[in-house]
């Protein structure tokens, strides 16, 4: 084993983002791909916007995606595993004041009594002259009386995090060199908030560092972060982990991606019927490549090809087409078996809905699987596909009447031409390969093309005019349901709708 240890420490302040379900891939692809660790920390001292809801979709969510955890909290109900927990920043609050007493005896931090009132002041004021907003350090230097006569005040301290003056470089496993000047990260930081909550920078070095993570990993959001965080590993005298920040998700409009103009939540990906391996497959390949024309990959197989040296710098543009053809090509790589299984929780919804009548047997839908494998954008695309061979009584809109192309006359010429060719063929050699040639012809004798007249009768008998091949279409529907189907549409069809 080796002694790479890297971490997922998501706050549960909302459902699981689809840009944390990508730091997690490349967290457990780096880890699993190098024979290390791979770790999830709740990071929920938020108390007023973290919640249990949110906990359980983000765990929920990484373990539909597959990216199991070595060690990790006591989510539900299980135990907290690991030699280095409490895996949830709340139950390890123990270790952050024992942390920020120390920096406080070292003179690295100290208490700040300013106001949130004061504080804004004095932000107005750099704001008026132009300055970057940073600390004014008011409280940096102040003698043990000017303390004591705060306190006498009432005053609550926080507890401020002394920044040295200089440049700060790393070498970012993706990024490459990077060099920030202390001079431009705001001044003197809070470690502490005044009612003793501690803040993010602060409680993510002491957790790395206490749980020996050796490589940070995570989005580039992060990135103007990172010189705070060395600094707090160089005043604990805790060794600085390498770096790497992942190259944003962006909207099509290459703004940085967001809720309002893109999808995010990765439950809503699963509601809609995309396959783990088309999300991990495409997660994975937003801001990495194999270098090769390789595109559709298993997990296992993502983790042997995985190079983090082959992460982009530029932003990752998410291209929902791509990932929709992903997820065709995930859908025929499922065994048989195991999309009708995927599928029953989609058919399940259908017919809650109304969407369907009743549910398809197994056998049913094992006879379907050719015509619907090749063609299911998504699981969720079944009831469109084939909802309407398990539905009792088809309502047509009538607005598809006539068919395309077609008058009204021309549509019910068909379907009663088109009834009697489908009933001479008869129930006993009801097959694909027995009815295309006699419609074949009949669209021949009267002079029709055959694509209208399969239109005529692929909206009489589905109620759609995209469906899988029209006579396998018929074949699912069955003889007697397929003439039933064309007299009452062309009884529908009787009223002309208004246009
Ligand atoms: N809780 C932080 C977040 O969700 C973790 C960031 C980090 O990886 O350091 O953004």
């Amino acid at each position: 084993m080796s002694d790479v240890r890297v971490r997922i420490a998501p706050s549960p302040t909302g459902p699981l983002h689809i840009g944390t379900a990508r730091t997690a891939l490349f967290n457990y692809l780096f880890a699993r791909n190098q024979g290390g660790v791979f770790i999830l920390r709740l990071e929920d001292t938020d108390a007023v916007r973290s919640s249990i809801a949110f906990e359980k979709d983000i765990v929920d969510g990484l373990h539909w995606l597959g990216l199991t955890w070595d060690e990790g909290p006591d989510v539900a109900g299980g135990p907290d595993h690991g030699p280095y927990g409490p895996y949830r920043q709340m139950k390890r609050l123990p270790l952050y004041e024992e942390a920020a007493a120390r920096l406080r005896a070292a003179d690295q931090a100290y208490p700040c009594y300013c106001t949130p009132e004061e504080l804004d002041a004095v932000r107005r004021r750099q704001e008026a002259a132009h300055e970057p907003p940073r600390y004014n350090r008011r409280c940096a230097l102040l003698t043990p009386a000017q303390r004591a006569a705060f306190e006498a005040e009432g005053r609550r301290p926080a507890l401020r995090f002394r920044v040295a003056e200089g440049l700060i470089s790393f070498d970012d496993m993706i990024r490459g060199r990077v060099e920030i000047d202390t001079a431009n990260i705001g001044g003197d930081f809070i470690i502490v908030r005044a009612d003793g909550t501690p803040l993010y920078h602060f409680t993510v070095v002491v957790d790395d560092a206490a749980m020996k993570i050796s490589h940070v990993i995570r989005g580039e959001d992060h990135l103007s972060n990172t010189p705070k965080h060395i600094l707090l590993f160089r005043a604990l005298g805790e060794p600085e982990p390498h770096f790497g920040h992942l190259p944003l998700i962006l909207n099509p409009d290459r703004t940085k991606m967001s809720k309002r103009k893109s999808q995010t939540a990765i439950a809503d990906y699963i509601e809609q019927g995309f396959v783990r391996e088309a999300l991990v497959n495409y997660l994975a390949l937003l801001g990495w490549s194999t270098g090769t024309e390789e595109e559709v990959l298993s997990l296992p197989e993502l983790v042997e090809r995985f190079d983090i040296r082959h992460v982009q710098k530029a932003g990752a543009v998410f291209d929902r087409e791509r990932l929709e053809w992903l997820n065709g090509q995930w859908i025929r790589r499922l065994p048989p078996e195991e999309l009708i299984d995927r599928l029953r929780t989609f058919l399940e919804a259908e017919l809650e809905a109304g969407g369907i009548d009743r549910m398809p047997s197994d056998g049913e839908l094992k006879a379907l699987l050719p015509v619907i494998q090749e063609r299911l954008p998504t699981l969720g695309a079944i009831g469109d596909l084939i909802g309407f061979l398990f539905v009792d009584r088809l309502e047509i809109d009538p607005s598809l009447f006539p068919t395309k192309r077609w008058d009204l006359a021309t549509t019910r010429e068909a379907l009663v031409a088109a009834r009697e060719v489908i009933a001479a063929v008869g129930e006993v050699s009801f097959e694909a390969d027995e009815l295309e040639p006699p419609l074949r012809r009949l669209a021949d004798e009267r002079g029709w093309k055959a694509g209208d007249l399969f239109m005529a009768i692929r909206v009489a008998v589905t109620g759609r005019t995209a469906t899988p091949p029209l006579f396998d279409t018929l074949v699912a529907l069955g003889y007697e349901r397929t003439l039933e189907r064309l007299d009452r549409a062309l009884e529908a069809s009787n009223q002309e709708a208004p246009r």
